[in-house]
């Protein structure tokens, strides 16, 4: 048995028999982790103030041979987000984010960078007033280059001559006019400029930048058609947020 102290915000909840929660909690320390909070279901009590979805507290869960679920014994929260949380729309966002989050780590690998990455998202969400469609958008863009698949944005990503002139979604870079297949997003100025400055930005920086409705627009649909073309993947959760934008 082991006693683990480290920090996590939660990523997902789930019911787990009468008064307590299933958690997968992204932590500093052991990566995406599976921990049962005994109580967590049960309002009023204290597991259910910190084991809320979005919930980024200093846990102290505890481990058992043989089973990679760990036990929940105290968590201290540091900030439960409420401004995203008692938002339907931001929390539907997060719920998206936290599922493609999950689907390129999985459990149990450490990543700090995509961590902060995540967390720099969901406080821009709650304490900035950023745009969604924006967040989103730069998420799935640095979550792909923190996790292997940066773009290619320079020359030819096939002939390796011509000059960018679109991205091409299956390759992860741009291509030349000459070399453009089918599934490729043609780039104008300012969304190749857009797209470089995401994938250049220092990380604490990547929400730096302006751009008008109909370039964010463009920039969100290359990013998430990027995601879901390279993971192979079409999560309920993006269309469950897309759902709430309308209402
Ligand atoms: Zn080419």
């Amino acid at each position: 048995m082991a006693q683990i102290r480290t920090k996590g915000i939660i990523i997902r909840q789930t019911d787990y028999g009468e008064g307590h929660r299933m958690l997968s909690i992204f932590t500093e320390d052991c990566g995406i982790v599976k921990a049962v909070s005994y109580g967590a279901g049960k309002s009023r009590s204290k597991a259910a103030a910190s084991g809320q979805f979005l919930c980024w507290a200093d846990f102290e869960l505890h481990s058992k041979v043989n089973s990679d679920i760990m036990t929940v014994r105290s968590a201290d929260t540091i900030d439960a987000f409420l401004p995203v949380t008692e938002d339907i729309k931001k929390l539907s966002l997060c719920a998206y984010l936290a599922d493609i989050t999950y689907g390129i780590l999985g459990s149990g690998n450490p990543d700090i960078r995509l961590l902060h990455i995540f967390l720099n998202c969901v406080y821009a969400l709650a304490y900035k007033n950023e745009d969604m469609a924006k967040v989103k958008a730069v998420y799935e863009l640095k979550m792909m280059c923190a996790e292997g698949y940066m773009p290619s944005l320079t020359g030819c990503a096939s002939c390796g001559e011509g000059e960018p002139y679109a991205f091409d979604l299956e390759r992860g870079g741009t291509v030349c006019k000459k070399c453009g297949g089918k599934n490729t997003v043609r780039l104008d100025g300012a969304l190749y400029r857009a797209l470089s400055y995401i994938v250049s930005s220092e990380d604490k920086k990547m929400l730096s930048f302006t751009a008008s409705d109909d370039l964010t627009e463009r920039l969100g649909s290359l990013a998430e058609r990027y995601v879901l073309t390279q993971l192979d993947i079409n999560p309920k959760s993006l269309a469950y947020y897309k759902t709430m934008l309308k209402i």
